[in-house]
């Protein structure tokens, strides 16, 4: 059996399990930590060695830099898009109406970092200390500089170079063997979740969920099916199925720096995208490219104001896609990291912070769905990028079996 079935029958078993249990299935949930920390494991080695590897592998420092502004560009935009959809949804879902906002007994939102400080804090100080602390967007600068000075380095560069080639090969062959477990990981972590977050959490912010999936399968169906379909010219059906695994982990996860090992195995294995676009897009994208929390940034915005009656004009919708952009940018790949930087999101244009305390409670139910989203926004991407520069094998794509 396929893996992807496999992990698909895990995830409908966990549902069960999960109503069945009630809260007491919590127990199996140390399997599902197990899972996700055999993940983590991957993604510091990979993330160093992979974007090494890309920057490495590629023709030209022209082809680099092509490949570079192409990928940016197409993140910006579809994230901008992505706020629009959660927008729309919400204004017409209105799942904010009927609510009210107690500015009273709301608890203290967290804050969000001063977005200067998120930029200075880029540039490791001391790389052995973000590689060994695991500092995600600092392995990714370290390793984008390394790239370039063995680039100009040359041939004395290349006995480092064929060690980072050695390290990626060597995270992707450990990544198949941790994805076997997958289908018992993910059944641990839903039957957790829908233990855990039972009818009477999940039923009175019903229209708020609604809201974030309707639009998360719309972003998927409009931006990315249609990318694949009329950009990229092939069948948008055998992407979805390509990149299957690596959305049932991310949903189950709630964490895009933990999906990536699978990511870039499905981008290349059943996407056909080459290794050397593969490594540098997807490090990349698993820490900047969030077209999921853009979406949940719009939906929950329009949300607070509607539920604190605040009327909003064009200029606040202005204000708020470009805010939601730039915070889902600043957005780490980990567990609830949205949640944090909604505070962004909301003082941008002066909406009451309390709407946070309203959804950190169903905020995992949201996560799952916004980090789906994120990852096959990324794969997208390198299909895409990799189309774009020759980098894409049609075989290893035709050969994906549509459903
Ligand atoms: N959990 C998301 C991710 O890893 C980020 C978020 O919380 O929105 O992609």
């Amino acid at each position: 059996m396929k893996l992807w079935m496999k992990i698909m029958i895990g995830l409908g078993l966990g549902v069960v399990a999960g109503i069945v249990l009630g809260e007491k299935a919590s127990y199996v949930k140390p399997i599902g930590t197990l899972f996700i920390n055999a993940i983590k494991m991957l993604i510091i080695p990979l993330i160093f060695s992979s974007i090494i590897v890309g920057m490495t592998s590629l023709k030209d420092g022209k082809q680099l830099g092509r490949i570079g502004l192409k990928t940016l560009a197409i993140y910006m935009l579809t994230t901008a898009f992505a706020v629009c959809i959660g927008l729309l949804v919400s204004a017409i879902l209105t799942p904010g109406e009927g609510m009210v906002i107690d500015m009273g007994t709301a608890t203290a939102a967290k804050k969000a970092p001063p977005f200067i400080d998120t930029i200075i804090n880029i540039v490791p100080k001391n790389p052995l200390g973000a590689l060994s602390s695991g500092k995600v967007l600092q392995v990714i600068c370290f390793a984008i500089f390394l790239g370039i000075a063995i680039n100009l380095t040359g041939e004395k560069a290349d006995p480092f170079k064929r060690v980072c080639e050695a390290v990626a090969e060597i995270m992707y062959t450990l990544t198949a063997i941790v994805m076997e477990f997958a289908p018992y990981g993910v059944f641990a972590l839903m039957a957790w979740v829908v233990g855990h977050y039972g009818a009477s959490t999940l039923l009175p912010l019903l229209k708020i969920i609604l809201a974030m999936y309707i639009a998360a399968v719309l972003h998927a169906v409009v931006v990315y099916g249609s990318g694949v379909a009329l950009i990229a010219k092939l069948n948008p059906i055998k992407f979805f199925k390509g990149i299957m695994d690596a959305q049932a982990v991310a949903f189950t996860t709630t964490s895009s720096s933990g999906s990536l090992p699978v990511t870039i195995r499905c981008a290349q294995e059943n996407l056909g995208v080459s290794k050397s676009v593969s490594s540098f897009v997807l490090p990349l994208g698993a820490t900047v490219n969030m077209d999921g929390t853009a979406i949940y940034q719009g939906v929950v915005a329009l949300f607070v104001a509607q539920a604190a009656g605040i009327e909003l004009t064009t200029t606040h919708y202005m204000i708020l896609i470009l805010s939601s952009t730039l915070a889902s940018i600043g957005t780490a790949g980990v567990p609830g990291a949205g949640l944090i930087m909604l505070s962004v999101t909301l003082s941008s244009i002066g909406l009451p912070m309390e709407g946070i305390a309203l959804v950190a409670g169903i905020d995992r139910v949201l996560d799952m769905a916004r980090t789906c989203v994120n990852v096959t926004g990324d794969g997208m991407t390198a299909l895409l990028v990799a189309k774009s520069e020759g980098e894409f094998d049609k075989e290893i794509y035709e050969a994906t079996e549509a459903v």
